[in-house]
Order: structure tokens, then C-alpha cells, then sequence
């Protein structure tokens, strides 16, 4: 087995089980790689040679090695694949017996001690997203793991994320087994149908990671009778939670005409035939700028932008897109008005975020309070030792 040597001092992160080990950190003329194939399991020791722990290894990646036990009589090999992927998925098993909820996350990588590997379920579907090399090479036998624990119709590879040209790999996505999963999967969550396009879908077909958000939406006394913006709309999911809940009128905005395009079916597969939808295609940039021109007011306006940063270089671009978008929302409400405001940017943490909302709320000359908390769901956990997996927070806050 080929083995990295870490340098002086930089061992502490893998003692407290961080799982990733960057290029800089190995002593690359110490280190046992010749034989190494990119992908293969290897060995990481400290500066004196002592075991640390095992991971796979890839020699293009920044992060070199991604770290999947710290124990060293523990082989990797088919068997323990089969036995995370089962505790992962038995770690879900309050979900799977909600009829209510059918769509969730089985698998959220890192923070599910599975590195580079993402599962998600759409009904009898699973997709399936492989964003590290280590993770290409063992994927029939992650496929077979899945298929005996799940028995499921059928299952797709989304591996089109762009994390993975980090890795040196292309975009894959095709069928790994099973039935050919239909253009739009049916299923639920929370009790609101929805259909979801495992083929062009974002992500691996939909944001799953904002169930706790719509939830909220859903089940909010404040959403009723409001004549809400949804900006970001992707396919309109928000709107339809706001719909069935007893909004007045939904106005649905983004910049992917195909995801404007589901909007419709989202709301009909709902009963919402007639309910007043309005879809705008267009930046919501200029669409706030558009409506605070025309003095056009909302009651509750929904901000769930993509995310705006993603190095550390990016932070203070991000807070200025997002203090923008957020100072324009909080101009188009009405005393009494509701902002639901969002970021899945890791880099901006809870407390930066809030501080860009206040900047916002200084800026428009308004006072507003917050009454809610958003976080990513349960089924997208974060792993104590990997803080990085923390990515999604929001603020539901009421203009005074
Ligand atoms: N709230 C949605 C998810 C939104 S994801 C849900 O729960 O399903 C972010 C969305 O913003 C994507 O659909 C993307 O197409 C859209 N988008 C990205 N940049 C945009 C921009 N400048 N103007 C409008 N929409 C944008």
C-alpha cells in the first residue's frame, strides 16, 4: 500500500478526523507514491511514521487525499463501502417511513463519513452524484450497495457538478441501473406534489435542501392572504408551498426559462389551477430594480439566490450581491411586509449574513426584526469535525 508522510505540524487536522488532506501539507519526498494509481487507497503517517489514517488519493486534486478511516485494521474495500452506505441511509430511517416526505438526501457526502458522494431519493429513484475520482472508481460497487439496501426502479448518475473539474474529471451523467427514470419524477414532501427532472434538473434535479424552508412557508400564518415575490423561483416550489397555504397571488422570478417552464405542471399536480401565478423570466437584479421604478409593492418577498461565493476571494463580492438584493426587497415591502432571504455560500457564515440583511435594512431606511431561522435539513447534516459542510442559512425577518 502506497503511503503519504504529512510535514512538521500538520498532522492536528487529521488527529481531530478533518477529512481532507491538501497537496501543501504532505512531504512529497518522503511519501511511497510510484505505485499509487489515482484513486487508490493509501496510508497517511506522521513525520515520525506513524499511522494516521487511511483515504483515497488523488494526485490532480488540491485536496489530495480524502480521508475515510482513522483506524487502521479497518480494509476499504466493497465490504466497507456496503457497510457506510447502509449506516448512512439507516441514519434516514425516521424519513422512509413518512408516506408525506419521499424525496430527501441518503447521502451527503463528507458529513456522512462517505466522501465525494452524494444520494439522493425522488421517489422510487435514486440519483446518484460522484464528485471525487476516489468515488468514480468504486461506483458499481456503490451501485450494488444501494440497489441490495433499496431495491430501487432505477438509478441515474448526475455527476455534472462543477467541483469535479477540480479533480481533473469530466461531467458524466447517464442510467447505472434499473428503469429509465421518467422526464419528471412525481414525488412528495411535506404533502405538496412535486415533479422534479432528474435529466436538467439543478443540482441532482432539485434544491432538497430547502424542505425545512418550504415547510415554513407551507405552515406560516404570515404567508396568508400575502401577494408574495419569489425570486430565484428555480420551479416555482416556494410559490406553490405559499399557494397552498392561502397566499393571495404568487409572482415567480428567475433567469432559467426551463425551470419557469415546470411551473405550471408544479402548480396543477397541486390543485392549483386556477390560483393567481404570474412567472417572470428575467436577473432579479434588474427585476427589483424594474419594480421599485414602477412603485410595484409585494407583502412577502422571497430571496433564494444561487451561490454567490465560492472561494474565500469571493466574500466581499458575495455581501455586496447579497446586501443589493436584499436592500432592494426590503424597498418593495409595506410596513407589516415579510423577507425570507437566503445563502448557500459555505464562505458566508450565519453571523456575516445577518450583518448584510442589517446593512440592507440601514440602507432602505427601515426597521425590521427577525422572526425565524433557516438552516439546511436534517437529511443534509454536518459533520462536527467538517464545519465546511455547514452551507445554508436564512432569516425570515418582518418589516416594523
Ligand atoms: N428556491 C428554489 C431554489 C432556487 S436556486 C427552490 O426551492 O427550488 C437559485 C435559482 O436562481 C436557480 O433556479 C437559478 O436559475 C436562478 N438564478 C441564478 N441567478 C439568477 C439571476 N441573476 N436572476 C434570476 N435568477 C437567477
Amino acid at each position: 500500500m502506497g503511503q503519504v508522510i504529512l510535514k512538521k505540524g500538520r498532522d492536528e487536522p487529521v488527529r481531530r478526523h478533518h477529512p481532507w488532506v491538501f497537496s501543501g501539507a504532505i512531504d512529497t519526498r518522503r511519501s511511497s507514491i510510484d505505485d499509487v494509481q489515482p484513486g487508490d487507497v493509501i496510508d497517511v503517517r506522521d513525520v515520525g511514521g506513524g499511522f494516521l489514517a487511511q483515504g483515497y488519493y488523488n494526485p490532480h486534486s488540491q485536496i489530495r487525499v480524502r480521508l475515510l478511516t482513522w483506524d487502521q485494521n479497518d480494509p476499504v474495500g466493497p465490504a466497507w463501502w456496503r457497510v457506510r452506505i447502509a449506516r448512512s441511509i439507516a441514519r434516514r430511517d425516521w424519513l422512509a417511513t413518512d408516506p408525506d416526505t419521499t424525496c430527501y438526501r441518503l447521502i451527503n457526502a463528507e458529513n456522512d463519513e462517505l466522501p465525494g458522494l452524494v444520494v439522493d431519493r425522488y421517489g422510487d429513484y435514486l440519483v446518484v452524484q460522484a464528485l471525487t475520482l476516489g468515488v468514480d472508481v468504486v461506483k458499481q460497487t456503490v451501485v450494488q450497495a444501494l440497489v441490495d439496501l433499496l431495491q430501487p426502479a432505477g438509478i441515474y448518475e448526475r455527476s455534472d457538478a462543477g467541483v469535479r473539474e477540480l479533480e481533473g474529471l469530466a461531467d458524466v451523467s447517464g442510467l447505472l441501473y434499473g428503469k429509465a427514470l421518467p422526464d419528471l419524477v412525481e414525488c412528495r414532501e411535506n404533502g405538496m406534489a412535486l415533479l422534479v427532472d432528474p435529466y436538467q434538473g439543478h443540482k441532482t434535479g432539485f434544491y432538497l435542501d430547502q424542505r425545512d424552508s418550504r415547510r415554513w412557508i407551507l405552515t406560516h400564518p404570515l404567508v396568508q392572504g400575502k401577494r408574495v415575490l419569489n425570486a430565484f423561483s428555480y420551479s416555482g416550489s416556494f410559490g406553490v408551498a405559499a399557494a397552498l397555504n392561502g397566499a393571495e397571488s404568487v409572482t415567480n422570478v428567475d433567469s432559467s426559462e426551463a425551470a419557469l417552464d415546470l411551473v405550471t405542471a408544479l402548480m396543477n399536480a397541486n390543485k392549483l389551477h386556477d390560483f393567481p401565478v404570474e412567472n417572470v423570466p428575467g436577473d432579479v437584479f434588474e427585476v427589483l430594480r424594474y419594480y421599485r421604478e414602477m412603485e410595484q409593492t409585494f407583502d412577502a418577498i422571497i430571496l433564494d439566490p444561487p451561490k454567490f461565493a465560492h472561494s474565500r476571494g469571493q466574500i466581499d463580492a458575495a455581501t455586496r450581491g447579497y446586501k443589493d438584493i436584499n436592500l432592494l426587497a426590503l424597498e418593495l415591502l409595506e410596513p407589516g411586509g415579510l423577507l425570507l432571504t437566503f445563502s448557500c455560500s459555505s464562505h458566508v457564515d450565519a453571523d456575516l449574513f445577518q450583518k448584510v440583511v442589517f446593512g440592507a435594512s440601514e440602507d432602505a431606511a427601515v426597521h425590521a426584526q427577525i422572526i425565524g431561522w433557516f438552516a439546511q435539513p436534517a437529511d443534509h447534516p454536518v459533520l462536527l469535525t467538517f464545519p465546511e459542510g455547514r452551507y445554508l442559512k436564512g432569516l425570515a425577518c418582518l418589516v416594523t
